[in-house]
């Protein structure tokens, strides 16, 4: 794909949500950051129902280590992985308190080191709660990128590294949330809505549906 079709697109989404951001519920950077780690494999959906009950009873650092493991269980056992995760929050909260003063730190380094945070995690709360260009690839940005043939990559760090390179810089803070919000409601994994799509002139992929999809 040549560079003034990539700007095209970005103009294009950013036409249609000129504002674009995580559709999970959070305050604090600490509260995207628990909310991160919570969404893996889980829908964001899930995992507000979730902190909705949890972030106004313990919604930081602190609290959740007070809260303890056990009754954190119990406010996320609606999602996927919940056992492992709450594992993982606890122990982050414990680092976060005793080296960070309940802060979550600005460094990929840091960020990455904390329980259950890899790559995408620390590029979400870079990205969201700091304010750092980096796009963070999901299920969703690495079959848009495929797809289209704006980013093709085998790997999702392949795809990372290439939208890093040729992602306008105009469009690289929001570039992450305008991908995946364009994979989860139009260019969805089954069947692509190609008839609705702001950018299918533009689109290389060869397999475009043709019929509009069926909404009732
Ligand atoms: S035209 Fe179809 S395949 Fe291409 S981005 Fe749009 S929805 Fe996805």
């Amino acid at each position: 794909m040549n560079a003034h079709k990539r700007l095209e697109i970005f103009q294009r989404l950013r036409e249609v949500n000129p504002k674009p951001t995580t559709e999970l519920e959070y305050a604090t950077p600490f509260q995207l950051l628990i909310a991160v780690i919570l969404s893996a494999q889980a829908t964001d959906v899930g995992v507000n129902k979730a902190t909705r009950k949890l972030y106004p009873l313990a919604g930081t650092a602190a609290a959740i280590l007070t809260l303890g493991e056990e009754k954190l269980r119990d406010y996320i056992s609606t999602i996927g992985l919940f056992n492992a995760k709450a594992k993982n929050v606890i122990a982050t909260c414990r680092i976060l308190v005793e080296e960070y003063a309940g802060e979550v730190p600005r460094t990929r380094e840091a960020l990455e080191a904390l329980p259950g945070v890899g790559r995408k995690t620390a590029n979400v709360v870079l990205n969201t709660a700091f304010g750092e260009p980096t796009i963070a690839v999901d299920t969703h940005i690495f079959r848009v990128a495929n797809r289209t043939g704006l980013a093709p990559g085998k790997t999702v760090r392949a795809v990372e590294d290439k939208l890093d390179k040729l992602v306008p810089a105009e469009f690289k803070l929001d570039a992450h949330h305008w991908l995946i919000l364009h994979g989860r409601y139009v260019c969805k994994a089954r069947k692509p809505d190609c008839p609705q799509c702001v950018i299918r002139d533009l689109c290389e992929y060869k397999r475009k549906t043709v019929e509009a999809i069926d909404r009732r």
